[in-house]
C-alpha cells in the first residue's frame, strides 16, 4: 500500500540539524504514527512520504517554510521579571509552556536575562531551522472511519 490521503503511517525517524546534532528521534521508542493528509506532521515531511510504502527508507531535507516556519522577530520580546514569579532562577535556554492568544500551547524560550527584564522567544524552538529527517517507513494501512472522523491516528 502506498502512502496517500487517509492512510495511517508509522515511521521511525531521526531528525538532525545542519550541524548533524540529533534533535529528535523515535529510536528506542515507538514509531511515530500519523494520519496522512491531516497535518499531523510538518508539510515538508508529509509531502516527501507520498507514494512510499512500508520498508522504504529516505532522507528528507525540509526548509523552514515547509517546517516550523521562519523566525518571527516580533515573537522575541522583553518580559518583566515579575512574569516569572515563583521560579528561583531564570537562565537562558530555559523553556516554559504558555497559552497563546488563541489558547494554544506555546513554548517560550528564555533568550537572555538582563537588568531591564527577560528576553523571551515565542517562536517554535525549530523555527528558522533546516531539518534533516532520516526516515524508515514501518507500516502503511488504511485509516478507519473513526480515525478519519477524528482527524488523527489511533
Ligand atoms: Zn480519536
Amino acid at each position: 500500500m502506498k502512502i496517500a490521503e487517509n492512510c495511517v503511517v508509522a515511521i521511525d525517524y531521526t531528525l538532525t540539524d545542519d550541524d548533524q546534532n540529533t534533535l529528535d528521534s523515535s529510536s528506542g521508542g515507538e514509531p511515530l504514527q500519523y494520519l496522512h493528509g491531516s497535518q499531523g506532521i510538518i508539510p515538508g515531511l508529509e509531502n516527501a512520504l507520498v507514494g512510499k510504502s512500508a520498508g522504504d527508507e529516505l532522507k528528507v531535507t525540509v526548509q523552514p517554510e515547509d517546517g516550523y516556519g521562519p523566525v518571527v522577530p516580533e515573537l522575541i520580546q522583553m518580559a518583566p521579571v515579575s512574569a516569572f514569579e515563583g521560579i528561583a532562577e531564570i537562565k537562558p535556554g530555559m523553556q516554559f509552556q504558555a497559552k497563546g492568544p488563541e489558547g494554544q500551547v506555546q513554548i517560550i524560550t528564555v533568550k537572555a536575562v538582563t537588568d531591564e527584564g527577560i528576553a523571551i522567544d515565542a517562536n517554535h524552538p525549530l523555527a528558522g531551522q533546516v531539518l534533516h529527517f532520516d526516515v524508515k517507513i514501518k507500516e502503511v494501512r488504511a485509516a478507519t472511519d473513526e480515525e478519519i472522523a477524528h482527524g488523527h491516528a489511533h
